[in-house]
């Protein structure tokens, strides 16, 4: 197998995996650009099920940034106390929604640099809001999506330079469409390629899998 067939393969295997496995959370079919915005800023160092479980009450409560810039801070964290870390959390919803409100009419930005200004907001959550929201073919990644690179196309372990993950990413992520990868590369490392104990031995994808390889090796 030659290493640009073993992308596409990889790809077409997991985007198949992912039709019949996939995690069906709100934020993955609304069209709202506010609602994927705000739901990444949640998502952040937390797990998805716990954003999913306040997801509608949090946006029938804030159904815009007006809403956010109008409440009391208090209030807010009050709300999304479930989530951890409600006290920076708050603060980068009211800082963004004041930009928003205050500078930009209440339309979001689109300029990722914009977005970065506000404190707590950095590459991962502004490449996401571009990927999901403006369709635009960014690469990022959280310790899941590295995780799933690394062990299936380094043979590498450790530390690792960010710009080789996102060469990586370039090569397996599709032209179009590519937000189907990203969802199917966090819900396979969700069910399959966990951090611990990875169930290699149900893995569609074993046998293009530099760990496997690895750990096959070692047992032998
Ligand atoms: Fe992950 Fe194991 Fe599958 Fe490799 S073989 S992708 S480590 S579950």
């Amino acid at each position: 197998m030659d290493s640009e067939n073993k992308y596409t393969l990889v790809r077409e295997i997991i985007l198949d995996w992912y039709k019949e496995n996939n995690r069906d959370f709100p934020w993955r079919t609304t069209k709202s650009l506010y609602q994927i915005l705000i739901t990444e800023i949640l998502l952040q160092k937390t797990i998805a099920l716990n954003v999913s479980n306040i997801y509608s009450d949090f946006f029938t409560k804030y159904d815009s940034f007006a809403k956010i810039y109008n409440t009391n801070t208090t209030f807010l964290q009050s709300d999304i106390k479930v989530l951890g870390l409600s006290n920076k959390r708050a603060k980068i919803l009211k800082d963004l929604s004041k930009l928003v409100v205050e500078d930009y009419d209440g339309e979001i930005p689109q300029d990722p640099e914009t977005l970065k200004k506000i404190n707590g907001i950095a590459d991962y959550v502004s490449n996401a809001f571009a990927c999901f929201g403006l369709n635009h073919r960014t690469f990022f990644y959280d310790v899941n999506i590295k995780r799933f690179i690394q062990r299936v196309f380094l043979a590498q372990d450790g530390k690792i330079k960010s710009d080789i993950i996102s060469t990586e990413l370039a090569k397996l992520l599709p032209k179009i469409d590519f937000k189907y990868t990203y969802w199917a590369i966090l819900d396979f490392g969700y069910k399959i390629c966990s951090k611990n104990k990875p169930k290699c031995e149900f893995c569609p994808i074993s046998d293009k899998c530099f760990y496997f390889f690895k750990i096959k090796t070692v047992i032998n």
